[in-house]
C-alpha cells in the first residue's frame, strides 16, 4: 500500500468544509491511518514547504498556512499519491476538473483547501514529517 499526506488547509477549516472533504476522501477508497488538528508554526511551515522557498508566492504561502489550524491526515491506498492528486484537482481551482476537492472548496490558487504529496517518495517523507511510525494505525 502506498502512503500520501493530505493537509486540510486553514481556508477549508474557516469554511467549515473539513467534514465534506474527509467524506470525499473516504468515499474515494482511501484509508485514514493517522490524523490530527494542529497549528503550524512559521518554522514548521517553512520547513515543510522548503522546496518553494525561492518562489514569489513563498511568503504568502507561509502566512496563509499559519493563519489558522490545519488537519494533517496520513492516507493509505493502492496508487495513493496519483489517485489523491486526481481527487484534489489542479493547484488553481479555475483549472481543476469538476467534482475535485479544489474545484468544490478552494478559493483561489493560494487558498486551495488541501495539500497532497506529489510523489511516492514525498508521500513517505511528508507522512513522517508529521507522524511517528508509532502513531500510525496501518
Ligand atoms: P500542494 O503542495 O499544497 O499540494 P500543489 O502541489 O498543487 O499544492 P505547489 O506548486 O506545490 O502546488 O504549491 C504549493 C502551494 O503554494 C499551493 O498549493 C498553493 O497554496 C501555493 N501556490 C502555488 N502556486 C501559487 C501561486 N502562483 N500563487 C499563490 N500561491 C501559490
Ligand atoms: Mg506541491
Amino acid at each position: 500500500m502506498e502512503r500520501t499526506l493530505c493537509i486540510i488547509k486553514p481556508d477549508a477549516i474557516r469554511k467549515k468544509v473539513e467534514g465534506n472533504i474527509i467524506q470525499m476522501i473516504l468515499d474515494a477508497g482511501f484509508k485514514i491511518i493517522a490524523l490530527k488538528l494542529i497549528r503550524l508554526t512559521n518554522e514548521r511551515a517553512m520547513s515543510f514547504y522548503e522546496i518553494h522557498k525561492d518562489k514569489p508566492f513563498f511568503k504568502g504561502l507561509i502566512n496563509f498556512m499559519t493563519s489558522g489550524p490545519v488537519i494533517v491526515i496520513a492516507l493509505s491506498k493502492e496508487n495513493a499519491v496519483e489517485d489523491f492528486r486526481n481527487l484534489i484537482g489542479a493547484t488553481d481551482p479555475l483549472k481543476a476538473n469538476n467534482g475535485t476537492i479544489r474545484k468544490l472548496f478552494a478559493t483561489d490558487v493560494q487558498e486551495n483547501a488541501v495539500h497532497g504529496s506529489d510523489s511516492i517518495e514525498n508521500g513517505i517523507r511528508e507522512v513522517s514529517f508529521f507522524f511517528d511510525e508509532s502513531e500510525i494505525i496501518d
